[in-house]
């Protein structure tokens, strides 16, 4: 299997240190509010990865974190902690946020079809482990304190910059807005593993240390749990572009200077999804979350296969159109599937040809626009529907977008479809019609938002657009 390894630059082959087995880290979601729907690009394709490595035969053990503290407004140590905003926000305590949060992410991996990682650990439970990685990174002359705060000495390091391919557009990401210099700085890429003096002097959670009372920064947070309940040795580290700098680069920074040896062979990152607009932002325009696509009637595993639909190194953009496209495939293809459903029997050398389809987009760079393709593919293909419904479902283990089971609600709801339906709603959906046919979307999508007001459902299929009670 060939993945592309932002550390080497290249398609790599990839193979784990032991044999079969597969250590994965993923940076897990800053829990001070929803998580958006960028976000959760990351997360579905990372559980891909994930779910293909366990469909080739590793045995994978994946570890993730809960930022419940350090992440401040700028990735490059600077303003507000973000779970204190979010505590200011919501009149809370920053832990009845994080609980929340972390609870809401976790329902909307679970509608996505995403799974939990084997672990998963919050930052706030490891902070004995973050002083001990300190005090050693102090006494192997890589820390530094000043003006209170513990700081990482990056002039220690041979080449600390180790992503050094990124775009403009990738490291103005990373560095992101209002980023003020840090006069304790010895050198300007130096970053904060403790902070025990900020000028937000009223952090609400605060730990002992040997170097006075005080907090982690963001960064060290990720490489302690992962050498905690990884070991020594990582094979691959996942998250989203923006995390590669300053994030991943400090990451791989202290955990080599802490190991004396390299740490993690793989790096994968998801590009991000933007909207027609540019960057997606939880505080400007459309808070776009799982719930809101639900609201507005979407199946969250339509917003699945729309990511699917596009390779996980590019960037992709957001709009109600292109998901209302999404939608229309994803009935199309349920529509299929549900007439598959027959006595015939599995062709073992037909099933064996079509899974090459499948594996071989995969095993290019986890190219899923080709594995859905590739769904396409077996429809199309000359072999009976037991052998094609044991293909649907055998890249399902990966893919996870529920076919099979939207196939069978479908057909339980072509039974009842469209009875008892208000006169009302019948002309606004004809209404919203006339406005797509005028690719008036601004207001296909009002009306589409009243009919949900109204308590009814409008999916796009095959046979037109089907309207039921929520
Ligand atoms: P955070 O909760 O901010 O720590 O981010 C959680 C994950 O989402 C990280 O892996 C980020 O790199 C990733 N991420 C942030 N914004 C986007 C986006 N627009 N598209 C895809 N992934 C993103
Ligand atoms: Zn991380």
């Amino acid at each position: 299997m060939k993945l592309y390894n932002t550390l080497t630059r290249t398609k790599d082959e990839f193979k784990p240190r032991f044999e079969n087995k597969v250590s994965m880290y993923t940076c897990g979601p800053t829990v001070y509010h929803y998580a958006h729907i960028g976000n959760l690009r990351s997360y579905i394709m990372e559980d891909v990865l994930e779910k293909y490595f366990r469909y080739v035969g590793y045995d994978v053990t994946r570890v993730m974190n809960i930022t419940d503290v350090g992440h401040l407004s700028s990735d490059g140590d600077t303003g507000d902690d973000k779970m204190l905003k979010g505590a200011k926000r919501e009149h809370k305590t920053v832990m009845e946020i994080a609980k929340f949060y972390t609870d809401a992410f976790f329902a909307d991996c679970a509608k996505l079809n995403i799974k939990t990682p084997e672990v998963v650990e919050p930052a706030t439970s490891c902070i004995d482990e973050f002083i001990r990685v300190i005090t050693s990174l102090i006494e192997k002359g890589y820390a530094y304190e000043a003006g209170g705060n513990i700081y990482f000495d990056t002039s220690k390091l041979d080449k600390y910059y180790v992503f050094n391919d990124f775009t403009e557009e990738d490291l103005a990401v990373g560095v992101r807005e209002g980023v003020e210099e840090d006069s304790n700085k010895k050198n300007k890429a130096d970053f904060v593993l403790w902070f025990t003096k900020s000028k937000f002097d009223d952090q609400e959670l605060k730990w002992d240390s040997p170097w006075g009372v005080g907090y982690p920064g963001w960064h060290i947070e990720c490489s302690c749990i992962s050498m905690k309940n990884l070991g020594e040795y990582l094979d691959i580290h996942c998250g989203g572009i923006d995390n590669a700098f300053p994030h991943h680069t400090n990451e791989i920074a202290q955990s080599e200077a802490y190991l004396g040896h390299e740490w993690c062979n793989y790096w994968f990152h998801v590009h991000h999804l933007n909207t027609t607009g540019g960057k997606m932002s939880k505080s400007k325009g459309e808070f776009l979350t799982v719930s809101l696509l639900e609201e507005k009637g979407y199946n969250p595993l339509v917003y699945r296969f729309f990511c699917l639909q596009s390779h996980y190194r590019k960037s992709l953009v957001f709009s109600y159109e292109n998901l209302d496209n999404a939608a229309v495939a994803y009935n199309k293809l349920a529509a299929k599937v549900a007439t598959l459903f027959d006595n015939s029997a599995v062709d073992k050398a037909a099933f064996d040809s079509l899974k090459a389809g499948f594996t071989e987009a995969m095993d290019n760079d986890l190219n899923t626009a080709l594995a859905v393709t590739a769904v396409y593919d077996v429809l199309k293909a000359d072999t009976t529907n037991a052998t094609k419904l044991a293909l649907i479902e055998d890249f399902d283990k990966v893919l996870s977008i529920g076919l099979v089971d939207a196939a069978k609600k479908l057909a339980e709801s072509n039974s009842s479809a469209n009875d008892d339906i208000p006169e009302e709603i019948t002309k606004l959906i004809e209404e919203r019609k006339e406005a797509r046919k005028a690719k008036n979307f601004a207001l296909a999508d009002e009306i589409r938002d009243k009919i949900a007001e109204m308590g009814y459902v409008i999916t796009e299929t095959r046979e037109g657009t089907k309207v039921t009670k929520k």
